[in-house]
């Protein structure tokens, strides 16, 4: 299984999908920033071994184990 982030763009056409949590974290903050408009995303799959990728998220990514807290969590509603 891997993992699957779609990033949808509610101000423009924007619509990605990405294999890899950082790489849609990225490139959300990075569409935010640039054009000044409101992203979301999904995150559809999480691979079995986000784990590691997990860390760099903020988030366990394990199944059962919410993290309410999570700073991943939380910036897709930094900007409303
Ligand atoms: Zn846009």
């Amino acid at each position: 299984m891997e993992t699957v982030v779609r990033v949808r763009c509610r101000d423009c056409d924007l619509a990605e999908t990405y294999d890899s949590l950082r790489r849609a974290r990225t490139a959300v903050a990075d569409h935010e920033r640039t054009a000044g408009h409101l992203v979301d995303w999904d995150i559809e799959r999480l691979a079995a071994g986000v784990e590691r990728a997990g860390d760099d998220a903020g988030v366990c990514g394990r199944d059962g184990c919410e993290n309410p807290d999570s700073p991943l969590l939380d910036f897709g509603s930094d900007t409303e």
